[in-house]
């Protein structure tokens, strides 16, 4: 779907932040980006979303060169560590926001948008604005946001970190069902080894200095994997 081919991106400051960077995203792939803080993992996911420009390399997508910055495609989605939700407006104008972009007829990106906060477990939250949820159901509601055009890819960029275990836990499941149901290539950035083992096929560490890919390797098991969350004292007969 996207190949990412010898990327390297360098700032106006001279921060080399990702240094060659050679990667293939798969169409339904769930894969997990894991890496030090400041190894370049936001960089190259807002270069694969065309909000920024590499500085050498190519990104392609089935083939064809990415038209560059152009301030992001409509087949992509992206979710931010910091949920940026319009405050003055409610849940639904906020996933309704990239349909209205696109003219998409105001009853019609209504109902789809109501559809997809249904699908991300918010329906009768329709109505509230952002001031009245809480930060993981903030977090639902960029997830319906991002994945309201039906994008064939999402890009999330450790959207869990500010939430609590367990309702980081509820929503990595609940992210599972939907990519199951919904089939995009889901690109996850996290800090937690368990968390990128619960949920992805596959995992890529990137390393700091020079912002490289380290490894890119399987996870071999099948869903769902709720063993990783129980001890040997939970087999006990
Ligand atoms: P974290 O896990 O903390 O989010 P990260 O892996 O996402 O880190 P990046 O945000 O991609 O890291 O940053 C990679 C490097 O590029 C860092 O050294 C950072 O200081 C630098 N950097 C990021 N954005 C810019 C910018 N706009 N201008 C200059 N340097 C930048
Ligand atoms: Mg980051």
């Amino acid at each position: 779907l996207v190949s990412v081919r010898r990327v390297s991106k360098q700032f106006a400051n001279g921060t080399l932040a990702v240094r060659d960077v050679d990667l293939d995203l798969g169409a339904g792939e769930f894969i997990s980006l894991l890496g030090p803080s400041g190894c370049g993992k936001s960089t190259l996911l807002r270069m694969i979303a065309g909000l920024a420009n590499p500085s050498t390399g190519t990104i392609e997508w089935n083939g064809a060169a990415s038209d560059g910055a152009s301030g992001g495609r409509p087949d992509l989605g992206f979710v931010f560590q910091d949920p940026t939700l319009m405050p003055w407006a409610n849940a639904l104008s906020n996933v309704m926001l990239p349909l209205t972009l696109k003219h998409v007829p105001k009853r019609e990106a209504a109902e789809r948008a109501a559809e997809m906060l249904a699908l991300v477990g918010l329906k009768g939250f329709e109505k509230s604005y952002p001031r009245e949820l809480s930060g993981g159901m903030k977090m639902r509601v960029s997830i319906a946001r991002a994945l309201v055009m039906r994008p064939k890819i999402l890009l999330m960029d450790e959207p869990f970190a500010a939430l609590d275990e367990i309702t980081r836990h509820r929503l990595n499941d609940d992210l599972l069902q939907l990519w199951w149901k919904e089939r995009f290539t889901a690109v996850f950035v996290t800090h937690s080894v368990f968390e990128s083992v619960y949920l992805s096929q596959r995992i890529v560490v990137m390393a700091a200095r020079p912002g490289r890919v380290m490894a890119d390797f399987a996870v071999d098991a099948p869903y769902p994997r709720d063993d990783l969350f129980r001890t040997s004292a939970d087999y006990a007969s």
